[in-house]
């Protein structure tokens, strides 16, 4: 193996140790691919468990998907990854898996809202959600095709998210980032609903974009600002005290 091909291997088995002990890829669930040049994507095998994987386990393919080398047969969720290399020639890495607070969003088709905590607004921004197509085909890859560019992490219906990055790091962060959110939006609906931050803050958290090195978020009328608010005004009612019991 060439050394930044060896590189990456190591950093694809270390997202896959991370997705599997965080729950984020049960079974032999999710995959993770890194673009190594202009021609060809170094990918996780299919029908492999993504928390016990050394780097000879790895193949790679060209942007067509064809397999150029390795002993296993390639993820067959490999276009949507192809996808997103297409689509935007500044991502390297991508990872595809079944995070359950994030995909209980999907599978309620409930848009994740924004307005509500610093670290989504700064590094995630809008994440929108790809309507439901049968996975591991180019119909199910197509329906990112809009997010490319503008996102870097998306809801896929009924099935799980996608994030992308410069490195295997920064696209499994976005994932992660993204369901420690949804986990904290249930918890809070639980409790009453989350608050949204007022419309300033909002664009003050935006302005900081540029300084973590992400692009910038047009966002700006309380319509942009906030995607589903229904969500957070969602309040739950606080039961009245029974003022006759003792
Ligand atoms: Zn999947």
């Amino acid at each position: 193996m060439k050394r930044n091909r060896l590189q990456a291997a190591n950093q694809i088995c270390e997202a896959g140790r991370r997705l599997y002990s965080r729950g984020f890829a049960a079974g032999n669930d999710g995959n993770i691919s890194f673009r190594i040049d202009e021609k060809s994507v170094l990918c996780t095998p299919t029908l492999i468990c993504k928390g016990y994987m050394t780097p000879g386990y790895l193949c790679t393919v060209d942007l067509d998907g064809n397999q150029l080398s390795g002993k296993r047969k390639r993820t067959s969720e490999i276009f949507l990854h192809l996808e997103v290399y297409r689509g935007n020639p500044n991502v390297a890495a991508v990872v595809h898996c079944h995070p359950p607070h994030a995909t209980a969003f999907a599978i309620a088709h409930e848009p994740i809202p924004t307005g509500i905590i610093p670290e989504v607004e700064v590094f995630l921004g809008v994440v929108p959600h790809a309507p439901y197509e049968t996975p591991g085909g180019r119909d199910f890859a197509a329906t990112i095709r809009p997010f490319t560019k503008s996102a870097n992490t998306v809801v896929l219906s009924n099935h799980g998210t996608v994030s992308w990055g410069p490195s295997v790091e920064r696209a499994y962060w976005c994932t992660e980032i993204l369901d420690a959110y949804c986990r904290m939006l249930i918890l809070a609906k639980l409790i009453g609903g989350a608050e949204r931050l007022p419309p300033k803050k909002v664009r003050e958290l935006l302005a900081l974009r540029p300084a973590f090195g992400m692009p910038p978020d047009e966002r700006s009328t309380p319509a942009e600002l906030y995607v589903n608010p229904a969500y957070a005004a969602r309040k739950a009612k606080r039961p009245r005290r029974d003022r006759r019991r003792s």
